[in-house]
């Protein structure tokens, strides 16, 4: 695994540092935006690993945030830390009872990128006219309290004994509508999933069979043509169901469209 991406945050981590312990006010800004990088690189570090799974134009999503909201959903694990234990295990299926702990790997997580990347941001350019009104935008000591905090993050994140730790089951198929490999990161304790085509967001439910194999459903439903003396019935994705959305009869021809409509019950008597 390619350690480039963890040595630049480190890196970025002690520029943040000397700029921190500068105590010039103007330099927090530059502490600032170290600390975001630092953070970037250990999002790119960690989609690093989904490699195989993703699309490369995904890949290289910049934001953090958006990137990391791509991996989570192939893998809802993929912000979370993790500490890994072996063991040898007595009997099949039972736990080991004598564990030895490997490490634990210190994930970055969606909350935190939320918490600080954006934050951080707002001190990076001009103050907008809102800002200067309100005073907002200039370094102050609560940006040296956010790059103070920020910092703890990134550097717990890098010290993690164990980091880029894959052990992974994959599910994947061709999706029945454009033909794109849609994968799902599985676990062994949980059987059902969701999943979605990154490129047309056509939606699945996922089981796990008796065979311990994952079955894979399109989300949809059959609906019937409206014209009443036609009644052709269509499986429609659930993406599709939508306003404005419409399909063509391949029995009648004619169109069928979702619109708005008004539903009526009666008063109940009584
Ligand atoms: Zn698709
Ligand atoms: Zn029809």
């Amino acid at each position: 695994m390619d350690e480039g991406y963890r040595v630049n945050a480190r890196l970025a981590l002690n520029r943040a540092r000397d700029a921190l312990d500068s105590g010039e006010i103007f330099r927090l800004r530059y502490a600032a935006l170290e600390l975001r990088m630092a953070l970037e690189c250990l999002v790119y570090e960690r989609a690093q690993r989904y490699k195989e799974e993703l699309p490369t134009k995904k890949l290289s999503t910049w934001q953090p945030k958006q990137l990391l909201n791509i991996l989570l959903a192939i893998d809802p694990y993929a912000d979370k830390t993790s500490t890994i234990r072996y063991g040898v295990q007595e009997a099949h299926g039972v736990p080991a009872k004598n564990m030895t702990t490997l490490g634990t790997d210190r994930m970055i997580s969606l909350k935190e990128i939320k918490e600080y990347y954006d934050r951080l941001g707002s001190y990076l350019h001009s103050p907008t006219i809102e800002q200067t009104e309100k005073r907002k935008g200039i370094p102050d000591d609560k940006l040296r309290i956010s790059c103070e905090d920020l910092f703890k993050v990134v550097e717990s994140s890098l010290a993690s004994k164990v980091w880029n730790s894959d052990l992974k089951e994959t599910t994947s198929i061709a999706c029945i509508d454009c033909g794109t490999k849609v994968v799902r990161r599985v676990r062994s304790t949980e059987d059902r999933y969701a999943a979605t085509c990154m490129e047309c967001e056509a939606s699945y439910t996922l089981t796990r069979g008796e065979d311990g194999k994952f079955m894979w459903k399109e989300d949809g439903s059959e609906l019937e043509c409206v014209n009443p003396d036609c009644r052709e019935k269509l499986f429609v994705l659930e993406r599709d169901v939508a306003l404005g959305k419409h399909w063509a009869c391949r029995s009648c021809g004619g169109e069928n469209a979702f619109a708005l409509g008004v539903r009526f019950t009666p008063k109940a008597l009584g």
